[in-house]
Order: structure tokens, then sequence, then C-alpha cells
């Protein structure tokens, strides 16, 4: 499998707008949502998770998806991501007319998704569907996570059968993809690459993504076992922001720039320009107001820079 990876090109997903944001206490403003969004485009992000159109009085930070959507920059070749949990969402989403695809989250377990969503896991799947339908049926894409793929905050470990039994059904809605999300960070390599490679299987021809926070430290081994297993896009978040309101203390999602130089390293191509992702990053920290969890950043360049 490595012999190949040579000549791979791995999509990045800027995830930062939105999972990455969305637990932050400190409220961060529109105008620099925005500038966070266009740094991402200059580093070379195509598509990027912009909001959720979710309760603005469970996710605060999320309150001005409207206004945000609204000055979107709109180019060519760039799809922003609106997170939707339910059809009032996809409504919202839909009404902005500056979100492309929309994103729905089918939970692994019941009690996760009662937690998360208010839904049972079956209830998500249904709900998941039904919003993929309705972004299809209006021209514009989806794209579908099960959260909690690789362990559950509450019931513990989730079978491999249920996720990949969850990734048939929802690949029927027809999503551009399906993605594993290790949505409290306790996945580990082996993990990673079983379940990518069955679920791989059971939803081909869709492309399975991958979403993993660095909890516990194997945020970017799991990067690497998931596109080893085949993979071929990965969430990311700038600076590596992106907590979960149920694995206190955590760190957030894989950084993305940590992502970029770990495949670039590889020799495997993203199209990122890790100089200003890196840059993004440093400012973010700047936004945010301390240092951020993205390990590259704080390094020296590598290899040096004439
Ligand atoms: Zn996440």
């Amino acid at each position: 499998m490595v012999l190949f990876m040579a000549t791979r090109i791995i999509e990045l997903v800027e995830v930062g707008p939105r999972d990455g944001l969305q637990n932050e206490k400190q409220l961060v403003s529109t105008a620099e949502k925005l500038e966070l969004i266009q740094r991402a485009i200059d580093a070379g992000a195509r598509r990027i998770e912009a909001t959720s159109f979710v309760n603005p009085k469970r996710v605060p930070q999320m309150a001005d998806a409207e206004a945000l959507c609204a000055s979107l920059p709109q180019i060519d070749g760039v799809t922003f991501i609106g997170l939707v949990m339910n059809q009032r969402g996809a409504e919202r989403a839909i009404g902005t007319g500056r979100i492309g695809q929309l994103g729905a989250v089918a939970v692994a377990t019941d009690t996760f998704a009662m937690a998360n969503q208010g839904q049972s896991s079956d209830d998500s799947i249904a709900i998941a569907h039904d919003i993929i339908k309705r972004a299809n049926g209006v021209g514009l894409t989806s794209q579908v996570t099960i959260a909690a793929s690789f362990g559950c905050p509450f019931e513990g470990e989730v079978a491999e059968d249920r996720i990949i039994g969850m990734a048939k059904r929802l690949a029927d809605a027809v999503p551009v993809e399906v993605a594993l999300a290790d949505t409290i960070g306790v996945a580990n390599p082996a993990h990673v690459v079983r379940l990518v490679t069955k679920v791989r299987e059971a939803i081909h021809p869709l492309p399975v993504r991958v979403h993993f926070h660095n909890t516990r430290g194997t945020g970017l081994a799991n990067v690497w076992a998931a596109i080893e297993a085949g993979a071929v896009t990965v969430d990311a978040a700038l600076g590596g922001l992106g907590g979960c309101p149920f694995a206190p203390g955590a760190n957030g999602n894989v950084a993305s720039e940590d992502v970029v130089y770990m495949l670039q390293r590889a020799g495997i191509g993203t199209g990122m320009n890790l100089a200003k992702m890196i840059k993004a990053s440093l400012w973010l920290s700047e936004i945010m107001g301390r240092k951020l969890p993205g390990m590259v950043a704080q390094a020296p360049p590598f290899p040096k820079v004439a």
C-alpha cells in the first residue's frame, strides 16, 4: 500500500470555523470567522465546514450562521459545508444560498445521539438520510458523518458491525462520502485500519472521509492509518482547535498544518500551502489568546528555507 502513496492526493476539509470553534466559550466575531475562512482558502482549502445551523441557545458560537453565510466569498471550486442536525437546520442552510454542501450527522449510540441531538441512533440515521436527499433534491451536495464511530463517551466500545451497517444505510441516500468520526478521540491506528477497510468495502464506490480528535495523542497516527486503509479525505482544524464537551480538557481536532506537514514529508500531496497554514494557525492563536495544540506551527521550519 505504501508504495502507491507517492502519487496519492489526499483532500483536507478545514473544519476549524465550525468544529474547531463550536465549543470555545470565547465568542469569536463573524469578521474573525470570515478571516479564518479566507486564510484557509488562501492556503489551499477547497472544502470548508463554515458553520452549523443548530439551536443558537445550545451552541451560541454558531448563532451568526446566516450573517456569516451572507458574507462568504464566492470562489470557483470552493465549497462551504453547513452542518445540520434536522430538516429545520437543512432549510436554514439551503435558505442562505451560500452553502454548497449539507453536512448531516448520524450518531452510533443511542445515549450519545440523545445527548448530542435529542434523537435515537436509528432516528439520527433516518434524519441524516432525509437531509442528504433534501440537499441532493435542491441541487446541493451532501456529506454524512458517523459520530462516535470508534467509541462512545457514555456506552464505551462501539461494535464495528453497527458502524458498517450504518454506513451502508447512509450510503443509500447518495452523499458524496461517508465519514467515520472519532468524536471523543479514543481511536487507535489498528482499529482505524480495520474499520476504514470494512466501511470502504461496504460503501464502494463512495469514498471514506475520516475525522479525528487528538484527545489522547493518537490523532496523527490515526490519520496515517486511515490513509493506508484507503480513506481519501481528512477533516482537520487549523491550530488543532476544537475540544469536545463530552471529553473535558480535550485537545481538539487534528491540526490541519500538522496533517499537511506529515503528508507532505511522506510524499503525499494535499494541494495545501504549509507556510500559509502555519501563518494562519499563529494568527488564530492570537485571536484565541492562547497557544493552540497544533505542533508544527511552534517548531522551526524543516527542511530549512533559504
Ligand atoms: Zn469533531
